[in-house]
């Protein structure tokens, strides 16, 4: 099945607490299709009663969860593991109707936020502690602890990757989790929910709850909350990680990005191409990991050729999806027309023919612009859709320079056959992800994720090792005992 199927009925989205689909009390929120246009589902922002509840269920069925033994919360972990990928078509399709993703590619952000699942099953060799005899008799070990409720906060792009980067990992230390999916993409959590129940997790150790930034201030300022992660963009980002940490609770918060590209004369044509092409295009360039500056350095205009090439054969509704809203879509509009009254020359983009099957969508075709200037809005802000601003360069040190000058810091890459030149940019980038002739730099489990500068706020990274450190406590537990015998007995 590749086409996005629109349902005939619109999806009721309610909030899971305590194992039951509840009502929330707040505004309702119409959810519109990125594919047709229209509305398919509704929900309603969780008011404070409503956070209260879902805090006080997740409160209640926490210690009990935190009593198992890891190895008990792991098989809980791997029955949801085998579920997901069980119902993997249908959340494709979920993920596809709220979202505008193609159906490959909804599947593929799925399989990523697997294989963070998959380094959640391994915590239980990994977390073995370690204990020493520190002196004779004496011995010092550690002893990881959950932390009690913790929240998850994501955003639009990834609806059901992103909260799998914190969900698993949280859950299988033994905490209780309160997710708040977004108000645009709210339906990919109702099959989550019902999948980890059917997991046979205990009722309250996972929550949803919906709504937007009132909500997410609700959970921010409840005492019952030890720690938020947060996933979406900047000014969020540094809005809930100074809220979070005003009110005591540990944040880690990541946010936007403008990810720049090098190109050096060097590269491999062919494979520059389809790197930095597929980086712009993918997921109509809504990633936080997506191409949006390209650093061209020297002659490389039979590559750039070569990438517009290929980023024109893109057809939308097909090999490409759509945008989230129709307001993103008027103002990637706006920022094209912003960028050539700069001076920008638009060598791609402008006139395109809608998806016949879905005529009133939000679609945006694959777009260039070259000759930006560093100091054009559009070089310097986050746009959030196809588009890939050209800034041409004569070096690779100039290149580096406006690529450090930018605030962000979530991904760099090179295009080049040079291993000197590829060195230079990952030492020199000033961004925390770097790909030498790959155009997303995601890492892979059990390497973590996460930025750096305005695209992150808190320490550590949200997947992988530091992860154990943000959804946990090591306690340090000294022991003595008396070594010599005093019964024979005990000889
Ligand atoms: P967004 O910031 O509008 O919303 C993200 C979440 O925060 C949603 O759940 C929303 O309800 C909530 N929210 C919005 N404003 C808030 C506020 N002021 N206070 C508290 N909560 C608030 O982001 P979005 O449009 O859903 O997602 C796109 C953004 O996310 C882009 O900027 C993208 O770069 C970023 N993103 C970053 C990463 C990363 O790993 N760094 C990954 C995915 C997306």
């Amino acid at each position: 099945m590749n086409r996005v199927r629109i349902p005939d009925h619109q999806i009721t989205c309610s909030n899971f607490i305590a194992g039951k689909w509840v009502p929330a009390h707040g505004d309702f929120i119409d959810i519109y299709s990125p594919y047709s246009g229209s509305v398919v589902g509704r929900t309603r922002e969780s008011n404070l009663a409503d956070v209260s509840e879902a805090v006080a269920s997740a409160g209640k069925a926490q210690p009990q969860w935190a009593e198992l033994p890891i190895k008990e919360r792991t098989r809980i972990m791997f029955r949801f593991r085998e579920l997901l990928l069980r119902d993997q078509d249908e959340i494709a399709q979920r993920i596809s109707l709220e979202n505008g993703k193609t159906l490959a590619e909804s599947r593929a952000g799925l399989m990523k936020g697997i294989e963070v699942l998959e380094f959640a099953l391994s915590l239980q060799n990994l977390d073995e502690g370690a204990r020493m005899e520190v002196s004779r008799g004496v011995f010092c070990e550690y002893r990881r602890e959950p932390l009690g409720v913790v929240v998850g906060i994501t955003p639009f792009n990834f609806p059901a990757m992103v909260p799998m980067w914190m969900i698993p990992i949280a859950l299988t230390l033994g905490n209780a989790f309160i997710w708040k999916p977004s108000e645009k993409t709210p339906l990919t959590s109702i099959l989550i929910a019902e999948i980890l129940r059917e997991a046979g997790l205990p009722d309250g150790v996972f929550t949803v709850v919906q709504g937007g930034r009132r909500t997410v201030e609700y959970l921010l300022d409840h005492e019952g909350v030890a720690a938020a992660g947060f996933v979406g963009s900047t000014a969020a980002a540094r809005q809930v990680y100074r809220r979070g940490c005003a009110s005591g609770k540990r944040v880690l918060a990541l946010g936007g990005a403008k990810n720049h590209i090098i190109l050096l004369p060097d590269a491999d044509p062919d494979m520059s191409a389809v790197g930095i092409s597929d980086s712009f295009t993918g997921c109509a360039g809504q990633r936080c990991m997506a191409a949006s500056v390209l650093l061209a350095v020297g002659d490389v205009d039979p590559i750039i050729e070569k990438i517009v090439a290929r980023a024109s054969s893109q057809t939308l509704g097909n090999s490409m999806g759509a945008i989230i809203t129709d307001e993103q879509v008027q103002f990637l509009n706006e920022s094209v027309a912003e960028a050539t009254s700069e001076g920008a020359d638009r060598v791609l983009g402008g006139d395109f023919k809608p998806p016949g099957d879905y005529p009133e969508g939000y679609w945006f075709p694959p777009t260039i612009l070259d000759r930006v200037q560093p100091t054009h809005m559009a070089a310097r802000r986050e746009l959030f859709g196809p588009i890939l601003s050209i800034i041409r360069c004569d070096s690779l040190s100039e290149a580096l320079a406006v690529e450090n000058g930018n605030p962000y810091g979530n991904a760099a890459s090179i295009f080049t056959s040079n291993g000197a030149m590829a060195e230079k940019v990952a030492r020199a980038a000033r961004a925390a992800m770097v790909g030498i002739n790959i155009g997303i730099p995601v890492p892979r489990e059990p390497f973590s994720f996460g930025g750096m500068n305005d695209s992150k706020f808190g320490h550590g990274d949200i997947t992988g090792p530091s992860s154990l450190d943000f959804w946990s406590n090591l306690k340090k537990v000294t022991t003595k005992w008396q070594m010599q015998t005093d019964h024979n007995w005990m000889s």
